[in-house]
């Protein structure tokens, strides 16, 4: 999630009903980028659980990815620096590239049995679990469970990197674990058809 101001300009351009907008925002009140991150990450769980309530999974699953966040920037950079140098190697090839330089942040990927791309995100790891790869809800101390949905956001910015490091479209097929649910048992991570 990049910032609330953006995340409730999608829910208009998603043409989700005021009264489910205003569901989602009972008890927050202007929130903006600044927002202290607690109250963002609290905010993101109530909307959420409003969301998977009251919408079609695959809309959740649009919001949340037209969300990702750092796309811009450096990241961005550094993926299409990734593109050019690899123009000519095959996907083999660009993916243990990737898996060798961890300061990219784009975490490991490989292709499982059917050929799909399995994006095991960057993982944060500062004590004995898993923290999710979003910097607006990582490291929160919480007492609630964030909903498992949330890491379509994570999952939409490895799918906006691994496309143009590799220059083709993914489709998000399912987020195969996410800290959310698991209690920090397991990293964020993501299955990907190759279009
Ligand atoms: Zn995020
Ligand atoms: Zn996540």
């Amino acid at each position: 999630m990049p910032s609330p101001e953006k995340f409730r300009e999608t829910l208009d351009a998603f043409n989700i009903s005021p009264d489910i907008i205003e569901e989602m925002y009972i008890g927050f009140d202007g929130l903006v980028s600044k927002t202290n991150k607690k109250i963002k990450s609290a905010f993101f769980c109530q909307a959420l659980n409003v969301m998977n309530e009251k919408l079609p999974a695959e809309k959740v699953q649009e919001i949340f990815e037209a969300n990702a966040c750092c796309k811009s920037g450096a990241r961005k950079k550094a993926s299409e620096e990734i593109a050019r140098i690899q123009a000519n190697k095959s996907i083999e090839e660009k993916l243990s590239l990737i898996s060798s330089r961890p300061y990219l942040n784009m975490g490991s990927a490989e292709l499982d049995e059917n050929g799909y791309l399995l994006v095991h995100a960057v993982s944060y790891h500062p004590g004995d679990k898993f923290e999710c790869a979003c910097p607006t809800v990582s490291k929160v101390k919480r007492d609630y469970v964030i909903p498992r949905e949330y890491c379509y956001c994570c999952g939409g910015h490895f799918k906006y990197h691994y496309e143009i490091m590799f220059g083709v479209k993914l489709k998000l097929i399912e987020i195969v674990s996410s800290p959310h649910d698991t209690d920090g048992e397991q990293p964020c991570q993501f299955r990907y058809q190759i279009q």
